[in-house]
């Protein structure tokens, strides 16, 4: 079947005072229908920016799209479309979950007026049916009494419930893409693995695509089915669950996955940072961005952008490591693996 989503060397930039920062400089992957994929990277690597730009919502400072195309249902050219096409999509074919409830869910309208709201707009139905929809969806998404519910306001909800809530406005017109950056970050641990499992669960019932960005691989191992990693505004690797977590390939990656606790895994003394931090993406570094944090840095990769190589069907990187000429490099051993 066709993929719900093509994204295809989309670059995005931020106009500041000092010139341009490059937040996403020429990424491309596919989603394809029903798949759960999974966004990874730390801050500032553009994770959140590509999940905004993908349902047209302007990050803040202002950005805009230099170049790319984003395919939408095989019909629907993103970067393309007026606000008033955008908003017939978002909320209707896109739904998307913020990290914090609380500041996007409108304290002065009870839940049931925010769930009716999109309903009503885009499918016409009445505020009585409506209502009705809603409830189904509160009940889908684990709110008991759902009834009641309705007419409650979400400072009444606790953060668990009020996540709840924002997923089940996402859903409320059945999209075909759900994207949830950092769903969990904002929920103790317990919730979040309550909120983890409903959207695993929502998934399977109603088969939507879901983009879930987050620098928790915890919760990556739990849900999705294929994961990108990002570093400096790019794709550096690229991979189905399996092969990121057992066979990545990138230095990058590598010190991810030593960096971030796991579900799993209780030895959370044994977590390596990496060092340093980001490159300065107002003057991004010739070569290979990671560089300057790579312990495996050569010559060629302060000079030349590495290609993506490609390590299977599914898997791609892009490091040098992989040329057929480097120094062959063992991956540091993994700790709670
Ligand atoms: Fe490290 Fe070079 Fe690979 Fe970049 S291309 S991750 S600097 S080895
Ligand atoms: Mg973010």
């Amino acid at each position: 079947s066709k993929p719900i989503l093509e994204v295809k060397n989309l670059q995005v930039s931020f106009k500041m005072y000092v010139g341009e920062v490059k937040a996403v400089r020429g990424v491309s992957f596919t989603l394809n229908k029903g798949e759960v994929l999974a966004i990874v990277g730390e801050s500032g690597c553009g994770k959140s920016v590509t999940a905004q730009t993908l349902m047209r919502l302007i990050p803040t400072p202002p950005s805009f799209i230099k170049s790319g195309s984003i395919l939408f249902d095989g019909k629907h050219e993103i970067t393309k479309l007026s606000e008033g096409q955008m908003e017939k999509i978002r909320g209707a074919e896109m739904g998307m979950i913020f990290q914090d409830p609380m500041t996007s869910l409108n304290p002065t309208m009870t839940v049931g007026s925010q769930i009716t709201e999109g309903i009503i707009k885009h499918q016409g139905m009445s505020r009585k049916e409506a209502l009705v929809r809603a409830a189904e969806i509160l009940a889908l998404v684990g709110m008991s009494n759902p009834e009641e519910r309705l007419h409650q306001y979400p400072h009444e909800l606790s953060g668990g419930m009020r996540q709840r809530v924002m997923i089940a406005i996402a859903l409320a017109c059945n999209p075909k893409l759900l994207i949830a950056d950092e769903p969990t970050t904002a929920l103790d641990v317990t919730i979040q693995a309550q909120i983890i499992d409903l959207l695993r669960q929502i998934q399977k019932k109603t088969e939507t695509s879901i983009i879930l960005i987050t620098h928790d691989l915890g919760v990556v191992a739990e849900i999705a089915q294929r994961i990108i990693v990002m570093y400096a505004g790019k794709v550096v690797e690229q991979g189905s669950l399996d092969e990121i977590f057992y066979n990545p390939k990138h230095p990058y990656t590598w010190g991810l996955l030593r960096s971030v606790p796991r579900l799993d895994s209780n030895r959370h003394d044994e977590l390596v940072p990496i060092p340093g931090t980001p490159p300065d993406l107002f003057a991004p570094p010739t070569g290979c961005a990671f560089a300057a944090r790579c312990p495996y840095a050569m010559q060629i990769c302060k000079e030349q952008d590495p290609e993506h190589f490609i390590v299977s069907e599914t898997q791609s990187a892009a490091c040098w490591l992989l040329h057929e000429d480097a120094p062959k490099v063992e991956r540091p051993i993994e700790v709670g693996g």
